[in-house]
């Protein structure tokens, strides 16, 4: 492996370490790195210009019966999903320390795969996944199981016990920490697990596997398949001996998820989907705070977040002055080289995506919508995919802007009066992962926050929580739970153990 990287913080050092560092594309599968059967590669490529950054396994679905068999074996050896909870719990927290100890190295990476800022990979996902891993693991031997009030003549015991093979798909927007959501409570609870990460994105996963070995995970308890997903993914999806799948995407592939289960062995199946973020203003909220955490909501990672405040709903009586602070906050959201600390928005994933945001600034624009801010891409001449923040005000909650995910910097911003219209805006889609509401007044923020349906709400904050709170949707946002100790459900199944004394 290539020597420690430790990059000094600025755009010059960041350029030079991504110049010397050694990217290994290899699979991972029993604990080590490995070709794809095939021989096959595919590139992943940097957003800020379109460059090549490696070459990685390209697997199908010849890899995938192999690391099935190879994790069923692992499962039923025991030598992980036996293993005494307090030793499982060593393992996750020394991988977390390792995590910890390549920081640069990962966020760099990621930063490169992703085109995330710097700033952003370095101070947000490394640490999400360092502190998910390690809190998962210091949890798992803190779990007790139950004893049920029965006869006295009897003892019943409900026990929790792991799936078995569990497949995890992720995508691209939060490689590193979606990542870590799957892997830390899988793992903890004993199970074998495959991960398949997006095609865009897969170099942070494998490099984390490496350092999973190092840590002292078992060979064959985690295996990284990078691979298509209309293929690898939907091969592992309908695979007859994998227990269970963990997923956070789009909503489309979460359906058809639910049928392959159904078509094959009805494997426990979690999803973690879209979602179209209410983010409702009244009057009497803290307008400056209000009006830059808007921003932030929705420019945030480029707006390539589920869970973005990507409709602003607004009491009618403040709108034309809070827009106003609205846009200037969204000035500062000036998209920049990911590489460079300094930088708060990079790149969009790919030219697909950005092509996806500029069409729905024309249909906005079609709609009736009234552009107010940006609506462009820039610097072409980069070969990156870079959108200007984007606002569009007037909005109805109607138009495709205000009920489609857009997955790009393009915030709706739309007006209401009081707290019953407000809140029968935010419901009026078919999305409840995630949203805000900004009120002084306890009453008004307390019951719209208990009437909007979504799995996150937020009470004067937006983007708030974090590893002791579970994560999911609503509706078609999803059904399952990723963080804190509800996490451990999706992964575990219930078991009933019924004695009778003679
Ligand atoms: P996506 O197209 O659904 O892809 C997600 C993952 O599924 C990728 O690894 C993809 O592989 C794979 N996949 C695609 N088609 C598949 C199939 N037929 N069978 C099995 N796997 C398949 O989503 P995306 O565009 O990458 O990600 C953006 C979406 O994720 C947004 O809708 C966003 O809201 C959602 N998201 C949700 C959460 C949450 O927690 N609720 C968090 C982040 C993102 P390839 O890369 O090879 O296509
Ligand atoms: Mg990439």
């Amino acid at each position: 492996m290539a020597e420690q990287i430790q990059a000094e913080n600025t755009l010059r050092g960041w350029q030079a370490a991504a110049a010397e560092i050694q990217i290994d594309g290899r699979a991972f599968i029993d604990g080590a790195r490995v070709d794809a059967l095939s021989g096959e590669t595919r590139a992943t490529s940097n957003p800020a210009n379109g460059d090549e950054i490696a070459q990685v396994a390209y697997c199908n679905a010849d890899d995938a019966d192999r690391a099935v068999k190879i994790a069923r074996s692992t499962f039923e050896s025991g030598v992980w999903s036996s293993m005494a909870p307090s030793d499982r719990k060593m393992v996750l927290v020394r991988w977390a320390e390792l995590i910890d100890s390549h920081s640069d190295e990962i966020a760099l990476l990621e930063t490169l795969d992703v085109g995330k800022p710097i700033a952003d990979t370095l101070g947000i996902d490394v640490g999400a996944a360092i502190r998910t891993i390690r809190w998962s693991g210091e949890a798992i031997d803190k779990v007790y199981d139950e004893i049920t009030p029965t006869p006295s003549d009897c003892l019943a015991l409900v026990t929790r016990l792991p799936l078995g093979v569990v497949a995890a798909i992720v995508p691209w927007n939060f490689p590193l920490s979606t990542t870590a959501w799957k892997l830390a409570p899988s793992l903890a609870t004993g199970n074998s697990v495959i991960l398949k990460p997006a095609s865009n994105t897969p170099l942070s996963a494998l490099r984390i596997a490496d350092l999973a070995t190092e840590a002292g995970l078992p060979a064959g308890a985690l295996q990284v398949l990078p691979g298509s997903g209309s293929s690898l993914g939907q091969h592992l999806a309908l695979h007859m001996d994998i227990d269970g799948l963990t997923f956070t995407g789009s909503t489309p592939v979460g359906k058809q998820l639910m049928e392959y289960s159904g078509q094959s062995n009805l494997k426990r199946t979690f999803l973690e989907l879209g979602g179209k973020g209410p983010n409702i203003v009244f009057a009497d909220g803290n307008l400056e705070k209000a009006a830059a955490s808007a921003a932030l909501a929705v420019f945030y990672n480029g707006g390539q977040t589920c869970t973005a405040g990507t409709r602003l709903i607004v009491e009618e009586s403040i709108m034309e002055d809070f827009l106003a602070m609205v846009i200037e906050h969204s000035k500062a959201w000036i998209p920049g080289d990911p590489l460079d600390p300094a930088t708060v928005m990079g790149p969009l994933i790919d030219s697909s995506q950005c092509q996806t945001v500029c069409d729905y600034v024309t249909i906005g624009v079609e709609e009736g919508a009234e552009l107010v801010f940006g609506g462009n891409t820039v610097y072409g001449q980069s070969g990156g995919f870079y959108h200007e923040p984007t606002i569009f005000a007037g909005v109805n909650n109607q138009m495709r802007i205000a009920q489609e995910e857009i997955f790009g910097p393009v915030l709706s911003v739309i007006p209401f009066r009081g707290a019953d219209q407000a809140v029968e805006i935010a419901n009026d889609s078919i999305y409840g992962l995630a949203g805000a509401v900004w009120s002084r007044d306890i009453n008004t923020a307390h019951k719209v926050a208990a009437a909007v349906r979504v799995g996150t709400m937020g009470i004067n904050n937006y983007f708030g929580g974090d590893i002791t709170v579970p994560f999911g949707g609503f509706k078609q946002s999803g059904n399952g739970r990723d963080k804190s100790m509800h996490a451990f459900a999706d992964y575990t199944e219930l078991k009933t153990t019924w004695i009778e004394f003679e």
